[in-house]
């Protein structure tokens, strides 16, 4: 048995579960990639999220129904490993799930595009299983704006406000990594429940448009929401990035948030370089034993490797 339980806010393997040409089996333990079941299983994660990534080339045209071709694909794929995998939709289906010794899956859109301006869609991607939603990637939509197309003053539109609060009466988790900063705190103003940033880092320790801000931290602790610290290099540190600079964000994050709004949303099979040590989802355990070695008590690691997260969805998500 590993002995950390880790839950990871943040992955884009179901974009290789579609693609036919690819030789990908997530079944498998496959020698490319960065994430599969039985790696998971090594691993000891014991709930990863499965975000359905809305590629460029299917912006703005075309994004509900490549949505709905990802999520096709991942449940096709999960018929096949029903008794290991089980995704869950419920605060129950939660509880539930962390008394046996299935993995939990969580399924989010990364990109408001999938909505193509219907809150009709939303309601309906809830019925099929989303149970969060990355209001934008790096570009400007419907929503918001990303922070690939930041300007300043160019925040949630009318209809991402309404998404908020539609959201917020599902239960369906708000997650604002890739969103512009003006973005950020008007959906902070406006959502009755706690936000995540699922796969960012801190701005104070590496300078990277897509890491959050002290002031931004603060804002992301009073609303009793959790940041999951990313593993992208450009995120930890464009010039070396390692472990150790790795734990500098989590130690960072801690002091001014605290450990309460910390977690792991490490991007595997979204990022193009990896952190030596970090190659793949197995490497996790390694940010537990490093964060205990910087004085980390063991219920403090217990919070940021999977208790926050649960907090937050025991939250948001329906009963
Ligand atoms: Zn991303």
């Amino acid at each position: 048995m590993p002995e950390y339980k880790i839950i990871d806010a943040h992955c884009d393997t179901v974009g290789f579960f579609c693609q036919e040409t690819s030789n990908y089996d997530f079944l498998a333990r496959n020698r490319f990639h960065h994430l599969d079941l039985p790696r998971l299983k090594e691993s000891g994660v014991i709930m990863q999220f499965f975000a359905l990534y809305i590629s460029d080339e299917y912006k703005p045209v075309g994004s509900l129904a490549y949505c709905l071709r990802l999520l096709d694909s991942y449940y096709r794929t999960m018929q096949y490993c029903s008794d290991e995998l089980q995704t869950i939709y419920t605060v129950t289906d939660l509880n539930n799930n962390l008394k046996n010794s299935k993995i939990a899956a969580l399924l989010s859109v990364e990109g408001g595009e999938a909505l193509e301006g219907e809150l009709a869609v939303l309601r309906m991607l809830f019925r099929l299983g989303i149970r969060a939603i990355g209001l934008t990637w790096n570009q400007k939509n419907q929503l918001a704006t990303g922070i690939g197309e930041d300007k300043p003053g160019e925040g949630l539109t009318d209809f991402g406000m309404q998404v908020i609060r539609e959201m917020n009466r599902l239960g369906m988790v708000v997650d604002l990594a890739h969103i512009n900063r003006q973005g950020f705190f008007d959906t902070l103003n406006i959502s009755s429940d706690p936000v995540i940033v699922s796969h960012a880092n801190a701005r104070a320790v590496c300078d990277h448009p897509r890491n959050l801000a002290d002031d931004q931290l603060r804002a992301l602790r009073d609303i009793d929401g959790v940041i999951g610290m990313s593993c992208c290099p450009d995120f930890v540190d464009p010039a070396y990035a390692t472990i150790d600079k790795l734990l500098d964000h989590f130690v960072h994050v801690a002091e001014v948030a605290g450990v309460e709004h910390l977690g792991i949303g490490a991007d595997f099979d979204g990022i193009q370089e990896v952190i030596a040590g970090l190659e793949d989802v197995t490497g996790l355990p390694r940010l537990a034993e490093g964060l205990s070695q910087r004085g980390f008590s063991r219920e403090e690691i217990d919070k940021i490797t999977h208790k926050n997260f649960i907090r937050v969805l025991k939250k948001v998500l329906p009963v």
